[in-house]
This record gives C-alpha cells, structure tokens and sequence, in this order.
C-alpha cells in the first residue's frame, strides 16, 4: 500500500521519541497505513468498531476515576485501577487534541491476566484506529483486547444466515 507524503510524516514522528520515549511503534517495520489497515481489518472481522472498543475502554477509565490508586470492581469480571500523572500529552496527528496522562490497568479476577492503557490508548484508537506498533509500550492486539474487554459484535450477515439462498 502506498502511503501518502502527510502519513509517511505521521509516521516518522510516530517512530521517534519526540512524543513519548521510545515511540509508537516499537519494532514494527511495518509502514503506518498498513499497520492501521490490518487492525481495522482485525476490528471489523469481529463485527466491532474502534469507537465501540474506545468506548469501552473510556468507561472502565471513568469506573476507575471514582478512587485513584486503588482496584475498583468494574462488573463484567474486571477490576480497574487508575493513576494519574502531572501535564497533558498531545495527539501526534496533526489536530488539536491532548490528553491528560492517566494510566489504566484494568484485569480480569478469574485470571490475574492484566492490560494498560493511557488516555491517549483510547484516544488513538477511536479516532485513529491506531492500536501502536508492535512491542511499542501501549500496543494492544485488537483481537486480544475485544477478548479481555468481553465484547461481542454484531454477527455478519453471511454468518447470521440474512443473505438468501439462492434459488435453482
Ligand atoms: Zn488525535
């Protein structure tokens, strides 16, 4: 795929640390468009969206924001807890936005199994469907994470068996 001149800047500056140390994109070599395209993909096979994943995300934040620093029971199996840090991060796409710099972990109680995520995490993946590269320090598998969040999309329509059969 090729990528347009304003994405190939995108990603350089995503690829250094200007940002945040280390970057967004850990070892991904990968260009940026690709790794969008093939986590979008990823999303929509399991007939979900970024905004609904993002959403969810941000209510667990918001779950965990009732009292900073300690484990709050989220319902759904999950437990949360939220630290926040001084300052403001900004978007690296080229818009206005910033986000306060809060860390998340939410895990499930069964298992102990435990992600994170930062505002901009959530940010990034509602509005840009960009879930960082891989080995990058806030990557988020999307198939892992519609898994531990326990989202279920809507069937297909192929699977749901919609599409009629065709007569003979
Ligand atoms: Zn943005």
């Amino acid at each position: 795929m090729k990528q347009s001149p304003d994405m190939a800047r995108l990603e350089q500056v995503l690829r250094s640390g200007r940002i945040v140390r280390g970057g967004f994109l850990g070892t991904d070599r990968r260009p940026l468009a690709e790794i969008i395209e093939a986590d979008r993909a990823a999303v929509t096979r399991r007939g979900l969206t970024c905004e609904r994943i993002a959403g969810r995300m941000a209510e667990l934040t918001a779950a965990a924001m009732g009292r900073l620093g300690t484990w709050v029971d989220a319902g759904g199996g999950l437990q949360v807890r939220a630290e926040e840090h001084k300052g403001l991060i900004v978007c690296p796409w080229p818009h206005p936005a910033r986000c306060r710099k809060r860390i998340t972990t939410a895990r499930r109680s069964e298992t102990g199994q435990a992600l994170q995520w930062t505002d901009l995490s959530i940010h990034l993946i509602g509005k840009h469907a960009f879930f960082q590269g891989r080995e990058s320090a806030f990557r988020m598998e999307p198939d892992a994470l519609i898994d531990f969040l326990g989202l279920t999309g809507e069937a297909t329509a192929e699977d749901a068996g919609i599409w009629p059969t065709p007569k003979r």
